[in-house]
C-alpha cells in the first residue's frame, strides 16, 4: 500500500453517513488531490499525490482508492477535473484522455484506463469546468443561472456552467488562448505560450509575469506598472465572457488573483471595455458583485469533482 493509504485510520472506519460514496479527483499539473466523500459538502477522507509520471501517480491514486473502499465501502462513480487538454467527449475512444499537451510525458495518459480496476465510473471533466460547478453548486454562483470561472495561475482558463451543466463544443472551450491587444511599445514581452505566443495564457498566467519581472505579482508593490497590465488582459477577458456568454456572475480564482487589488482594477477595467453596452442589473455599479472571487477557495476542483461524480449516479 502506498502513501494514500496512510491517511485512513488504522483499524475501525469512522463512522459514515449513510448514502453512496463517490470519489473525487482535483488533478492539476502539480499535485492530484483525491477524496471520497457521501457528498461535495460531506467529504470523508482525502490525499495530495504529486504530479510526476502518469504511471507513477495513477497508481497511487488507485493505492488511495483501493484503500478507501477497503475502509469504508465501494465507490459508486469517480469524477475527475483535470488539467487539459483533454477529451471530455464522452462518445469518443478517447474520452477521459489528456490530449496534445507540452507538459512531459502526459500526452495521452488516459484517466479511464488507468483508474478501470476500480470498478467504478470514472466521468472526466476539466479543472475549470470542475471548479465552475464546484463554484455553482455550493459557492458564489447559488442562485445564479450562469457562472463563469476563471482561474488564473501557471495557466489561463475560463468554464460556464449554465443551469447546472458545464457548456462546451467539439471539445472543452479554450477561452484561455483569446488573443487580446498587445501594445509592443508598453508591453514588448512576446509571450510564452508554446502554441500562440502572446495569446492570453501567454501574456498573463504566472511563469509569464515571473519571465518578465523576476517576481511573482503578489510580490510585486502594488504601483508596479504590472498591475495595471495584468488587470488590461483580464480585464479584456471579462469583457469578452460578458460578450460571449453573458454571464450572471465571473468568479476569478488562481494564484495570480491573491495580488491585492487586482480583482478591483479588473473590475473597472471590465466596466470600461464594455463601454455601457450589454447592461443589466448584474452590470450595473462597480461591478464588485459581479466579478467575485471564489467562494470555495482552494477546494472547488475537488468540490466540482466530486459533483461531476454524484451528478452521473442521480
Ligand atoms: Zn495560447
Amino acid at each position: 500500500m502506498g502513501d494514500a493509504g496512510l491517511r485512513l485510520k488504522k483499524g475501525a472506519p469512522d463512522p459514515v453517513p449513510a448514502g453512496s460514496i463517490f470519489g473525487a479527483i482535483e488533478a492539476g499539473g502539480t499535485k492530484f488531490v483525491c477524496a471520497i466523500g457521501t457528498a461535495p459538502d460531506a467529504l470523508i477522507t482525502e490525499d495530495t499525490i504529486p504530479t510526476t509520471r502518469p504511471e507513477e501517480t495513477f497508481a497511487r491514486v488507485a493505492d488511495f482508492f483501493r484503500a478507501a473502499t477497503r475502509a469504508y465501502r465501494t465507490i459508486e462513480a469517480i469524477g475527475v477535473a483535470a488539467f487539459g487538454p483533454v477529451e471530455v467527449n464522452r462518445n469518443s475512444p478517447a474520452y477521459g484522455s489528456i490530449l496534445a499537451t507540452p507538459k512531459p510525458h502526459w500526452s495521452g495518459a488516459d484517466f479511464r484506463a488507468a483508474l478501470a480496476s476500480l470498478g467504478a465510473p470514472v466521468i472526466v471533466d476539466t479543472d475549470v469546468n470542475g471548479a465552475a460547478l464546484g463554484e455553482y453548486c455550493l459557492g458564489a454562483g447559488c442562485g445564479v443561472r450562469t457562472l463563469a470561472y476563471v482561474t488564473v495561475g501557471t495557466g489561463v482558463g475560463a468554464g460556464v456552467v449554465t443551469n447546472g451543466a458545464p457548456l462546451g463544443g467539439a471539445g472543452h472551450y479554450e477561452m484561455g488562448h483569446i488573443r487580446p491587444p498587445r501594445d509592443a511599445a508598453r508591453d514588448p514581452f512576446a509571450g510564452r505560450c508554446p502554441f500562440h505566443g502572446d495569446c492570453l495564457e501567454g501574456l498573463a498566467c504566472g511563469p509569464a509575469i515571473i519571465d518578465r519581472w523576476g517576481a511573482s505579482l503578489a510580490d510585486l508593490p502594488p504601483s508596479h506598472p504590472a498591475y495595471d497590465l495584468e488587470a488590461d488582459y483580464l480585464a479584456h477577458f471579462a469583457a469578452t465572457i460578458v460578450l460571449t456568454h453573458r454571464p450572471d456572475r465571473i468568479v476569478f480564482g488562481g494564484g495570480v488573483m491573491k495580488a491585492a487589488g487586482l480583482m478591483e482594477r479588473i473590475r473597472v477595467g471590465t466596466k470600461r471595455l464594455l463601454g455601457g453596452y450589454a447592461q443589466s442589473d448584474a452590470l450595473a455599479g462597480d461591478l464588485s458583485e459581479f466579478i467575485v472571487p471564489p467562494a470555495l477557495g482552494d477546494r472547488a476542483g475537488v468540490v466540482g469533482a466530486m459533483l461531476l461524480a454524484a451528478k452521473s449516479r442521480s
